[in-house]
């Protein structure tokens, strides 16, 4: 074992119960499932495989919860995140290390993830203390009116597998920030991560009931048992769009708050006059962090005719140098794909289009036939009637497409029912206000391919779903506004 990515400094964080109403529990069923390194197929865990039964204990838990965790003060709820964040800080090497044990990315995308995670909670403890609401002046002289914000109550918060300590951050940093209790779902493929968040959590002291979450390999009939549950009042969802709408289908039978950030189809467009070293440098970072398993990583790259030969041969240069490997190796840029489906779309994608006339400037193959290491790999010649440009590829494949005009790029880019994240590179000024302006997205990066941030608002519109997390509007999601309205006596 002692190769083991898993040899963790603090034992205590590999956990393989879940935990509910303040206490470490197998499922009802004593049922377990296990965790897979998809670098290496060895099984790191068995975690609970946990039911509705399960969650309906969860959500009594947070339920119970809610009435003292939403009056404690917004300093005291500060002062449990900042603790939370300096252990998560403390621990960073261990959580890394679990990370790209049972997700595959590189070390040190797993120990960016960690600090990108633990960003959140340092920003919600400072923003639990701005939750500010309003006095308005009102209609009538012996009226006063004030707008304050309330938690929403118990939230379900469930999250996907390509960044299973970040994504957790998001959601529980303002929600608990906000005063809400949580029923936290985490990926079937990365519970590690968030049971390690978890206990860490409860080391930082979050009182029992506040942090509940339940692992499973089933996720469909927690989702149904989430939603059913009218103690459930939000939920929070980040992964697939046919997921995100189901969830919105079930959570209408009671109206329930719903954030979803969904899958994306990003464009990214370099002009003619951008800075070419630098757009190469963004199309890598954006395209194959995370062997190109995120979201927002550029799904579609437009290349204006003028340079695209110029582009193409710095591009494929830059990509040829790109490690692939096993994510604890050092020197490693690109890790497993998540599993055998998923090496299988990039497959199914990449052979549509060159069954309609692309080319493969690069790479097109797994590593070693049956491994889920895929090669980075630059397709050319790409048209808007491939597949490709209408899905999200989520593996290390980068489709590039020829453009003419301005008018056609921000056209071919629109042209998609996802609107997550969009990327360019160019220097005209007025044309970097027309494009950013013109693209239906709800995140737009102007030179640059890493817009990820805590103070900026994350999100999308179109198919790719609602709601913003992260920046000062985060905790909106997690809050209602009442308005109380008082009448004065005539005193
Ligand atoms: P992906 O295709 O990236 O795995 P999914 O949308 O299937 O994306 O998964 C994202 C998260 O949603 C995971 O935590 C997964 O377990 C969960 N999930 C999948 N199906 C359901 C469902 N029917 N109800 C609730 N959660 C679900």
């Amino acid at each position: 074992m002692s190769s083991s990515p898993l040899l963790l400094s603090n034992p205590k964080l590999l956990s393989t119960s879940a935990y509910l109403n303040g206490q470490w529990r197998p499922a009802i069923s004593g049922r377990v499932y296990p965790v897979v390194n998809p670098a290496t197929g060895e099984t790191l865990a068995a975690v609970p495989d946990m039911a509705p039964d399960d969650t309906q204990l969860a959500i009594a838990a947070a339920d119970a919860a809610f009435p003292a965790w939403s009056r404690t003060t917004a300093a005291y709820r500060a002062e449990l995140l900042k603790r939370w964040h300096r252990l998560l800080l403390k621990n960073e090497a261990d959580l890394a290390r679990l990370l790209t044990a049972e997700q595959g990315k590189p070390l040190a995308e797993a120990l960016g993830e960690i600090r990108y995670g633990a960003s959140f909670i340092e920003w919600f403890a400072e923003e639990a203390r701005r939750a500010y609401g309003d006095v308005v002046p009102a209609q009538e002289a012996d009226k006063r009116i004030l707008v304050l914000r309330q938690p929403v109550g118990v939230a379900g918060i469930i999250t996907p597998w390509n960044f299973p300590n970040a994504m957790l951050a998001r959601k529980m940093a303002p929600a608990l920030a906000a005063g809400c209790t949580l029923v936290i779902k985490p990926a079937e493929a990365t519970p590690l991560s968030a049971l390690a968040m978890v206990a860490l959590a409860e080391e930082a002291g979050f009182p029992a009931g506040v942090v509940n979450i339940v692992t499973t390999r089933n996720p469909a009939p927690i989702g149904e048992a989430l939603t059913a549950d009218k103690r459930v009042k939000k939920i929070s969802f980040t992964g697939s769009t046919r997921i995100g709408k189901w969830l919105m289908e079930k959570a209408a039978a009671q109206l329930k708050r719903l954030s979803l950030e969904l899958g994306g189809n990003a464009p990214f467009i370099v002009f003619d006059d951008a800075d070419l070293d630098a757009a190469v440098a963004g199309a890598i970072a954006s395209k194959y962090r995370n062997a190109g398993q995120t979201c927002v990583c550029a799904n579609r790259i437009y290349v204006q005719a003028g340079i695209a030969e110029a582009f193409l041969a710095k591009f494929t240069t830059a990509v040829r140098q790109l490690r692939v490997g096993p994510g604890h190796e050092p020197g490693v840029d690109i890790g497993p794909l998540i599993n055998e489906a998923a090496v299988e779309k990039v497959e199914s994608l990449m052979h549509d289009a060159l069954s309609r006339g692309a080319s493969l400037a690069l790479g097109g193959s797994r590593i070693t036939a049956g491994s889920l290491f895929f090669e980075p790999t630059i397709l050319t010649g790409m048209t808007a009637d491939m597949q490709m440009a209408q899905e999200e590829v989520f593996g290390p494949v980068a489709p590039v497409f020829i453009f003419s005009t301005e008018a056609e790029a921000i056209r071919l880019a629109n042209a998609t029912d996802y609107g997550l994240a969009a990327y360019f590179y160019g220097r005209d000024l007025s044309r970097v206000f027309r494009v950013a302006e013109a693209l239906a997205y709800g995140m737009v990066g102007v030179n640059t391919g890493l817009i990820s941030t805590a103070v900026a608002p994350f999100g999308g519109i179109k198919e790719s779903g609602f709601g913003r997390e992260g920046s000062r509007y985060g905790m909106d999601e997690y809050t209602y506004l009442k308005y109380v309205n008082i009448g004065l006596d005539a005193g």
